[in-house]
């Protein structure tokens, strides 16, 4: 286990807890059973920064779903987006007519959920709903609203729980923001 409180010299400070993130996983998936309840949707992780939320999130289920992945970057090695969106894994299923849910971990600018968006919306599926652990809700630039959110937090750059800094800190259970010096 790497020490959490220092990453490359720079402190990092508790933003949620893994008992906050449970809780918000466990809520999420109950309304999203009640509200695919009888259908069988299909949950579209985006790699690499959701795939623990994914694991905890369809655990949480208790509808019949599938599972696909597409992959997709948006930040280099840097913390700052880039601006540009690159399609690096599609997804493998044909999502026309079904119910898609799309799994992010954090939307920040939003370029990446439209983007999604457009991809998804091409394949003509049933419906698409997004939902996001993390939405940095004084940055994002969205002219559609997330479906399910878990937690909206302030614009800083965040790890742990799958999030990473240069694909590191990923496996860190507690959400943790990198302390301002
Ligand atoms: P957007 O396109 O909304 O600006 O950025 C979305 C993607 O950028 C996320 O899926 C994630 O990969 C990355 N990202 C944005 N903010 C953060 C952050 O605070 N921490 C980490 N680790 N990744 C972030």
């Amino acid at each position: 286990m790497p020490d959490s409180s220092k990453f490359a010299g720079q402190s990092l400070e508790l933003l949620l807890s893994r008992d906050q993130i449970r809780q918000a996983v466990e809520d999420m998936a109950a309304q999203l059973s009640e509200r695919f309840r009888g259908k069988c949707p299909i949950l579209i992780g985006v790699l690499n920064g959701s795939f623990i939320f994914m694991a905890d999130l369809v655990r949480a289920l208790d509808i019949d779903f599938e599972v696909d992945f597409i992959k997709i970057s948006s930040y280099g090695s840097d913390t700052a987006s880039t601006g540009t969106v690159r399609l690096l894994k599609d997804i493998s299923a044909d999502i026309t007519g079904r119910d898609v849910i799309v799994v992010e971990d954090i939307v920040d600018t939003g370029l990446t959920i439209k983007f999604l968006r457009n991809r998804m919306q091409e394949a003509g599926p049933t419906s698409v709903t997004f939902i996001s652990l993390l939405l940095k809700d004084e940055v994002a630039k969205l002219d559609f609203p997330l479906d399910y959110v878990g937690f909206n937090i302030p614009d800083r750059f965040v790890v742990g729980y799958g999030l990473d800094v240069d694909q590191k800190l990923r496996g860190l259970g507690p959400i943790y923001a990198f302390k301002e010096n």
